[in-house]
């Protein structure tokens, strides 16, 4: 056995009870793999074998449990299934593409179903698949501390939990819980797993392997709760008045959160509703043929490729510049303590780092401290900080007027206002104090960075560092590189953005840079729609249809319609009036000049916000509305591709321009950035998957309707005639 088991430790002790330690050599971190599985088998056939062994415990040698299945070996069968497809046709190729995906959920159910009792000893993150193996233990003890965490989050990767749990948790809990956790792939502390029924025990993490096989010694049962003779599940039957009060709901629920985009979340709803109605051998190959399904949907590869392989190679360093030494960044100077560089500030303190915070005054930057003390304090009211936490993160505050404190400052990033005057005089006076070898970082959002960097002294060690709105929860931040900017600065901008456990994507220079020019249209396409006399209702149900977060009415109340109409204003004042919407800017006039509304800042904007109530749509916006158009004249499907597509075009442009220069980071960026779509993957892969071709016949139908934004630009018509995607180049470079 001991010959054969690369991946697992395998003792018995003297009382009988096998311990099988996962601890993956040259890893930091188990994940399932093939030899797993094949490996997971061969210990339980000899345990089965071995008429000493009373029992199992199954535990992990490093801090982690383990993270769950290895994605890129679900990718492999799908290559595979595409091989087979070509050589020996269709139907082989799904025979084995089914049997292959279920080779997990068959290992786990042997093991529960083997003869003798199973328990898992759960220390740190357990999840997705290796959760499901946690669940077809007979017993599960969790430890007892701040890192331990279980979840099946195989959703957030449009994935669906194909090893045995859907059907077990459907059986654990009531129906209603069991979707939810299944529905929101949430990562579970140790206690509220045993409330949940997760988990039997909770220990102190040194006794967890010592509690499992106390369970065993002390004559666990070997049978699964569902494989007793008359077992009910705790919502009871299907088919029941509990089941109808159940159901019905559950499924407006699906409807509500996902508008029908993500197959997975259907998978689940369909696999435990069929499920449960069936004896848990039949259950689980329910729901081994949807898991075959979901991982062939575009949606879920499209998702896996963006959000776990790309965001993975991304936060690794694959932009990086190679030849640059890590950076040792102790200190970080924030200049300008208003509404960001008070987060920024934050973030950056609470990743460990000390930070000088200034401002023109003591009081204004004070005030910048006192929103760090606000926002820990909001993380320890939730549970998430402790008050030494609040301490120890202030401590590493100094707020400050006098620029003298910058001068061991390894980093600054300023975020003053937005103008070129104020940003030169802040240049100068940071430059001066720092000390050589630091790097200056200019948060602005709309100044191009090569600008600002004229008055730098040494712009080689200039770049733009672009955090989103609100700091602390946007995951997204572009690494603006200026025509001068040098490696070391772009470097520099990365490992600090990874330090703060944000994800940065490297964006030439240019207006807007990437993400902005995307929602941006996005929000304007909401701004056309709405002077078209689309009601206004229907246009935030269409953006929410197509998968966005929010409407893009709402939207632009978030960022303030004055802002909006700014920097309108300004483009316009900068390249004529050409490069400006006429009914955008007739929109934007009358609503914050005419009407005062500027949106949620001011109570008054798209929407209203009564003090205490929820926020409406102002019925007034149909008075401003030149025309209106009859609702049932209006095609839901045209809007929702309006708006996917608008935002697409504008992401092949950046590429077009040289702004994005590697598809993996327009994908994550503007699923991170602004939350576009995520089943399609991102704003590129939107287009990759549903073929150049075809998305440029999709442009070409909205471009005779709606005019010249739609038109495609260049590089998508070249893709187009040869059948291109925005992947091949990368394919080429690996
Ligand atoms: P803000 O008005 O809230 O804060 C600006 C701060 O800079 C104020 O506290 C002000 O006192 C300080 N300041 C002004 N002149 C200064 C000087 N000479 N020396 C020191 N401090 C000075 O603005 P904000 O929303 O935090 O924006 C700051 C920057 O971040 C801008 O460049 C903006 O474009 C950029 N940005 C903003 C957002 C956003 O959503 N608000 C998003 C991304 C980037």
């Amino acid at each position: 056995m001991s010959e054969s088991t690369k991946n697992f430790r395998f003792e018995t002790d003297a009382d009988g009870i096998a311990l099988a330690t996962w601890d993956m050599p040259g890893r930091s971190m188990n994940v399932i793999t093939m030899a797993v599985m094949d490996e997971l088998e061969g210990i339980v056939d000899a345990v089965v074998a071995d008429a000493t062994i009373k029992g199992c415990v199954v535990t992990s040698g490093k801090p982690n449990f383990s993270g769950g299945a290895d994605l890129t070996m679900l990718q492999g069968l799908g290559a595979e299934y595409e091989r087979l497809k070509a050589a020996e046709g269709e139907e082989v190729a799904m025979r084995h593409f089914f049997e292959a995906s279920r080779r997990l959920s068959l290992v786990f159910r042997k093991l529960e179903t083997c003869g003798k009792p199973f328990a898992a000893a759960v220390q740190g993150l357990c999840l997705g698949g290796a959760f499901e193996l946690a669940l077809a233990c007979h017993h599960r003890v969790l430890a007892d501390d701040e890192k331990t965490r279980v979840g099946l989050p195989e959703i957030k990767v449009g994935l669906f939990p194909g090893g045995g749990g859907t059907q077990r948790v459907a059986r654990l809990m009531q129906t209603g819980d069991a979707l939810q956790m299944l529905f929101k792939g949430e990562q579970i502390r140790p206690l509220m797993a045993k409330n949940m029924g997760l988990a039997h025990e909770v220990a102190p993490a040194a006794e967890i392997v010592e509690r499992a096989k106390a369970w065993i010694k002390a004559g666990g049962s070997a049978v699964a709760p569902w494989d007793v003779p008359k077992f009910k599940a705790p919502s009871g039957k299907v088919y029941s008045p509990a089941g109808m009060m159940i159901w019905p709901p559950a499924n407006a629920i699906y409807r509500r959160e996902t508008h029908d985009n993500y197959p997975a979340a259907k998978a689940i709803l369909a696999s435990v509703y069929e499920g449960l109605q069936l004896p848990m051998d039949l259950g689980l190959k329910v729901e081994s043929r949807y898991f075959a399904y979901i991982l062939r949907t575009k949606e879920a590869q499209a998702m896996i490729r963006t959000l776990f392989i790309s965001m993975g190679e991304i936060n690794k360093g694959a932009r990086r510049p190679k030849d640059v030494e890590p950076a040792r960044i102790g200190k970080v100077g924030v200049v300008g303590a208003g509404f960001m560089g008070a987060g920024i500030a934050y973030v950056t303190a609470q990743a460990g780092m000390e930070v000088v915070l200034i401002d023109r005054d003591q009081a204004a930057a004070d005030a910048g401290k006192a929103h760090c003390h606000t926002l820990i304090t909001g993380q320890i009211n939730r549970g998430k900080a402790k008050t030494a936490d609040r301490d120890a993160l202030l401590a590493r505050i100094t707020a400050t007027s006098d620029y003298a404190a910058l001068g061991t400052c390894d980093l600054v990033v300023e975020a003053v206002f937005e103008d070129p005057a104020v940003k030169a005089e802040v240049i100068g006076k940071v430059e001066a104090a720092l000390p050589e070898h630091a790097i200056f970082a200019s948060n602005t959002s709309t100044l191009p960075i090569s600008g600002l960097a004229k008055v730098s002294k040494r712009p080689e060690q200039f770049v733009g560092i672009h955090f989103f709105s609100p700091v602390e929860k946007m995951l997204l931040v572009e690494v603006i590189r200026g025509t001068q900017t040098g490696d070391r600065a772009v470097a520099t901008a990365l490992d600090y953005v990874r330090a703060i456990k944000k994800t940065g994507i490297v964006v030439n220079d240019a207006r807007g840079f990437f993400a902005n020019r995307c929602v941006l249209a996005y929000v304007k396409e909401g701004h056309k729609m709405l002077m078209e006399g689309v009601p206004p209702a229907m246009i935030e149900n269409a953006g929410r249809m197509a998968g966005m977060p929010v409407g893009p009415l709402s939207l632009n109340d978030e960022v303030a319609l004055d802002l909006g109409l700014k920097i309108l204003k300004a483009t316009e004042a900068q390249l004529g009036s050409s490069a400006i919407d006429p009914d955008q800017k007739r929109l934007l006039l009358e609503m914050v000049e005419n009407r005062g509304r500027l949106g949620r800042k001011n109570k008054r904007g798209f929407y209203d916000y009564p003090e205490g109530g929820q926020k409406k749509l102002w019925p007034g916006l149909s008075e401003i509305q030149p025309t209106r158009l009859d609702p049932d004249s209006i095609d839901v499907e045209e809007l929702k591709h309006r708006f996917l597509v608008v935002q697409a075009l504008e992401a092949a442009r950046t590429v077009q321009e040289g702004v994005i220069t590697d598809p993996r980071e327009a994908d994550v960026g503007s699923i991170l950035g602004f939350g576009f779509a995520p089943f399609t993957g991102g704003a590129l892969s939107y287009i990759d998957f549903m073929g150049a071709s075809a998305f440029v016949d999709l442009a070409r139908a909205l471009e005779a309707k709606h005019g010249a934004r739609f038109t495609p630009p260049d590089n998508l018509l070249a893709m187009a005639g040869h059948g291109g995607r925005f992947y091949d180049a990368l394919k080429r470079a690996a």
